[in-house]
């Protein structure tokens, strides 16, 4: 491979590795890094259509302020006075960041940095919000930590794989190559719980289509059943964990009775004994929980429902075992470790005096953030309410992505400094942006991105940086200087950036912190290869029973079953569940420009039973207006079986460059979990009608 360059796919948190290598006719060749221990040399459609992308039609690559193009100096003075006279009439919580999974961790460590110890807010959110946060939050509340245990070999060596609100085959392609591969070899139980026929399906030996939002009974039902059967772990329970007494009489209450479990969640008796008796019977048991678990307003509680029956049984952190969440983004899990949501600091630590202290001695902070602060959909309604006065938002596109899309684009449109930082130009957020800063994109920037098993991966770029495009850790580096705090940014590289991000996570670290790569400080940041934290080598974590909590154990959470917060009613009689399709990526502004990608599946779609298109007047190829108490989309009509009756599905990916009226979040409420504050994604209520 001469001059290949060794990187990561930018899109799921599969984190394939991907070479780049130059060709003879001045491109480049993409393909998958047969070294790379996520994919050994396996990419899926989109990962494999990544040298399609590297064009620069509708890049952004000059700073405009206003729309007029200015010199980085007049912008970066810009968006330095703007945000400086913000803070001092109205002080640091009239500002905000919103940035994204998109970001390399050295990217989201200096954004970090700047508004939780220099301009002192925690007011700095993540589209990771939107992906993972009930998952982080439930692992904090079992764990002590926010630690995914395994890794993807477990799947390969579990004897059960239960995926539960996961479209593995779509959302995770390579991860679900592997579990096909494992199946194929040693004969993998595959469950698959999801309210729609999926095509991970296609590997299922069991499908539970349960209702929307009844995962908790269905766990809770779980937890009640082991015990029943005889098959908790009494001798791990007893010596690894607290809390399992109250715990599984909160089950019990909802779920003693097996017919009421089977109605409760929609489903037949005889299934969910299968189910039940097949978790019971085998210990190398994996359970994969996706955004169908978590984009809920119990998706805390979910999680937990999950991990507690692992606990019950002691299927944590052991070969072919364990609770496993798969990330959606490509860096959420870097993001997390540097503190990119609001109600986490640093190094996976939180908001205690004494982190907030250690932290801000190690950054030398002059006025560092002491509480948490606004989570996505609470800090855009705090800029429509006129409380966040300016805002940055970098590489993301919150107008389409967020829920209630009108209320996002009114709440920018009428905030008083809006910083977009991207490498698109047009987007439905740059058009409310007062400034934009053209960014690096994939194959240009360098850092390091954590794949869905702690993997700490490269991205190394091969591009020459195309107009005046900067890497995003640049340009925060910049504004934080012109603010006054050269010194603290002072960094030359993304190298500088890892190195201090891992001496942090090393700081008085006395071993209540699993994230501790300090070993990582000092290596040769060019040659880095993939490594699994917090010690390369380190597989599993857990599995000696020891739990990073004060007194090392792990905790089960007593959760009780909650129908969705929205309810269907004669005039939206339809369940809306949103999420992703095969080839497109996010709000497409990269894989949208790829026709091959878009020979999928190339518009809006709503997926619909027949009996309710019936019901509907709706007719299959036709179109359908979808409207609910927020807002209205018009889609395609896709009449399926694999659609159950009262439930509806439409993709969360168009936006307004490739159809503006099939931006499925106008629909949907900003409805949050009470604990992650992750929007309810999954469950709208909606009518629907011809066109
Ligand atoms: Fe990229 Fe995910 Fe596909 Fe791998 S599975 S190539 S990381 S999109």
């Amino acid at each position: 491979m001469t001059g290949a360059v060794r990187t990561t796919c930018p899109y799921c948190g599969v984190g394939c590795g991907v070479t780049a290598t130059p060709d003879t006719a001045g491109g480049w060749t993409i393909a998958g890094d047969v070294e790379h221990p996520a994919n050994f040399g396996r990419l899926c459609s989109k990962g494999s259509a990544l040298g399609e992308t590297l064009g620069l039609e509708g890049r952004l690559l000059h700073p405009l302020v206003a729309g007029q193009r200015v010199s980085w100096g007049a912008a970066l003075d810009t968006v330095a006075a703007r945000f400086r006279a913000v803070i001092d009439q109205h002080g640091p919580d009239a500002v905000a960041f919103y940035v994204s999974g998109q970001l390399l961790t050295e990217d989201y460590y200096v954004a970090n940095k700047l508004m939780k110890g220099f301009i002192g807010s925690a007011n700095i959110d993540t589209n990771s919000r939107l992906c993972m946060a009930s998952s982080v939050a439930g692992h904090r509340r079992a764990f002590g930590g926010d630690v995914v245990p395994g890794t993807y070999e477990d799947l390969e060596q579990a004897d059960l794989v239960v995926l539960v609100g996961s479209n593995l085959a779509w959302c995770h392609p390579v991860l679900y190559q592997r579990l096909v591969r494992a199946k194929e070899e040693r004969g993998t139980r595959v469950v698959v719980i999801d309210p729609r026929r999926t095509a991970t399906c296609d590997i299922a030996d069991l499908h539970l289509a349960l209702k929307p939002g009844a995962d908790v009974l269905l766990f809770n039902g779980l937890l009640a059943y082991l015990g029943r059967a005889g098959a908790l772990d009494q001798d791990y329970i007893a010596r690894h964990t607290n809390g399992f007494a109250d715990t599984f009489l909160a089950a019990g209450d909802d779920a003693c009775d097996m017919d009421a479990v089977a109605a409760g969640c929609g489903l037949g008796l005889g299934e969910i004994q299968e189910f039940y008796g097949w978790f019971a019977e085998t210990a190398a048991t994996v359970t994969v929980y996706s955004q169908g678990v978590n984009q809920s307003s119990r998706g805390t509680d979910k999680v937990n429902a999950i991990v507690n029956c692992h606990l019950a049984t002691g299927r944590v952190g052991k070969p072919g075992m364990g609770p496993f969440s798969v990330t959606g983004q490509p860096n959420a899990m870097g993001g997390r470790e540097v503190g990119g949501l609001a109600n986490q600091l640093a190094a996976h630590m939180g908001f205690t005096p004494e982190e907030v202290d250690r932290v801000g001695r190690f950054w030398r902070a002059p006025s560092i953030a002491r509480r948490e602060g606004l989570k996505a959909v609470d800090l855009f309604q705090a800029i429509e309410a006129g409380t966040v006065k300016a805002v940055w938002v970098m590489a993301t596109n919150p107008a389409v992505s967020l829920p209630d899309t009108a209320r996002v684009s009114r709440a920018l449109a009428g905030c008083d400094f809006v910083v977009v930082s991207d490498c698109v130009r047009e987007t439905d957020t740059t058009a409310l942006a007062d400034v934009l800063l053209p960014a690096l994109g994939w194959g240009e920037k360098d850092g390091t991105v954590t794949n869905s098993e702690r993997r700490i991966s490269r991205q190394r770029g091969f591009l020459p940086p195309p107009g005046e495009a900067k890497p995003d850790w640049w340009i925060i580096a910049q504004v934080a200087a012109r603010m006054g705090w050269g010194d603290a940014f002072a960094y030359q590289s993304p190298a500088d950036i890892f190195r201090e991000h891992a001496d942090l996570s090393g700081f008085e670290n006395q071993g209540e912190r699993v994230f501790d790569i300090a070993a990582l400080a000092n290596i040769d940041y060019d040659a880095l290869e993939p490594a699994q934290w917090p010690a390369p080598g380190t597989a599993r974590l857990f599995g000696d029973g020891r739990f990073p909590t004060a007194d090392g154990r792990a905790a089960f959470v007593p959760v009780r079953a909650v129908a969705p917060a929205t309810s269907t009613s004669a005039e939206y009689p339809l369940a809306l569940n949103t999420g992703r399709i095969r080839d497109q990526w996010h709000t497409m502004t990269r894989t949208g420009g790829v026709p091959r990608l878009s020979g999928h599946i190339g518009e809006p779609f709503v997926a619909i039973n027949p009996a309710d298109a019936a019901a509907s007047g709706l007719a299959d190829g036709g179109l359908a207006v979808a409207r609910s108490a927020q807002g209205r989309a018009a889609l395609r009509v896709r009449v399926t079986e694999d659609q159950a009756p009262g439930e509806v599905f439409a993709p969360m990916h168009w936006n307004r460059r490739f159809s503006a009226e099939g931006a499925i979040n106008a629909l949907v409420a900003p409805i949050t979990d009470a604990v992650s504050g992750q929007p309810e994604l999954k469950h709208t209520a909606i009518g629907l009608e011809p066109f």
